[in-house]
C-alpha cells in the first residue's frame, strides 16, 4: 500500500507557506496511477496556491514494483547502515533487486530499465561504451556532454542518447555484447543487493578508476 502524508512547505519564491502531500511509499503494481506520476515527475511537481509557480521538490520515497521485483529508494543522503538493514530485511532473500537513487532523473530511469526487465548494470556500461564510441568518432569531449540517458531494450539492443548542448546522438549496443564484458571480470561488476547500491555513471566510474592488483591483501 502507498503511503502519503500532508507536510507545511514554504514557496521558495514568494514565501507562503501552504499544505502538500508527499509520498513515503508507492507500490506501483496497485497503485498504477502513482507509478505513472512517478515516471513523469507529476508526484514531485508542486505549487504555490499564491503565487501560482510550479517547482519540483525531491523527497525521500520508496518504490516498490512487486510485479518486476524490484525496490528503488529515492534517497540523497546516504542512509544509515541499521536503516538499510531494515528496508532490505526480507527483500533481498525474496530475490528483489534493490537501489538506492540520489536523483529524480536517476529515479524515472531506474523505474524504466527494471520495467524492461534489464540489468542495470548493463545499462551503466553501455552507457559508458556509448560515451567512449562519442569521444573516438571525434563528436566532441567528454565535457561536451551533458547527458547519457537509457532510451528503451527492443530485441536485445539497447538504446542509449548521449546529448551535448546543441545535439544529441543515439547508440545502438545489444545486450549480448555488454553481458560478455560484464562476464569477462564478474567479480568487479559484483553488487550486493542488501545494501542497496547506488547503481549510476559514477559507480562505473570508480569501477574503472580503481588500481588493479595494487593492494596487497
Ligand atoms: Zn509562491
Amino acid at each position: 500500500m502507498s503511503q502519503s502524508r500532508m507536510i507545511r512547505y514554504t514557496c521558495p519564491y514568494c514565501g507562503k507557506t501552504f499544505e502538500t502531500e508527499i509520498y513515503d511509499s508507492v507500490t506501483a503494481d496497485t497503485d498504477e496511477d502513482l507509478r505513472d506520476r512517478c515516471v513523469s515527475g507529476d508526484l514531485f511537481r508542486i505549487s504555490c496556491p499564491k503565487c501560482k509557480r510550479e517547482f519540483m521538490i525531491q523527497y525521500p520515497l520508496v518504490y516498490v514494483d512487486r510485479r518486476h521485483r524490484f525496490v528503488i529508494w529515492l534517497k540523497e543522503e546516504e542512509p544509515g547502515a541499521e536503516t538499510v538493514k531494515a528496508l532490505a530485511g526480507p527483500l533481498a532473500p525474496a530475490g528483489f533487486r534493490l537501489r538506492r537513487v540520489t536523483t529524480l532523473q536517476e529515479f524515472v530511469e531506474k523505474i524504466q530499465i527494471f520495467e524492461d526487465e534489464v540489468d542495470d548494470r548493463l545499462v551503466e556500461l553501455a552507457k559508458y561504451d556509448s560515451l567512449i564510441e562519442f569521444i573516438d568518432n571525434r563528436k566532441g569531449t567528454a565535457e561536451d556532454v551533458t547527458s547519457i540517458d537509457y532510451q528503451k531494450t527492443e530485441n536485445g539492443v539497447m538504446k542509449i542518447n548521449v546529448r551535448t548542448a546543441d545535439k544529441g546522438m543515439s547508440f545502438l549496443i545489444p545486450v549480448s555484447m555488454v553481458e560478455e564484458e560484464l562476464n569477462q571480470d564478474a567479480d568487479r561488476y559484483a553488487v550486493d543487493d542488501s545494501t542497496f547500491p547506488v547503481i549510476n555513471a559514477d559507480w562505473i566510474i570508480s569501477l574503472f578508476q580503481e588500481p588493479e592488483g595494487t593492494f596487497a591483501s
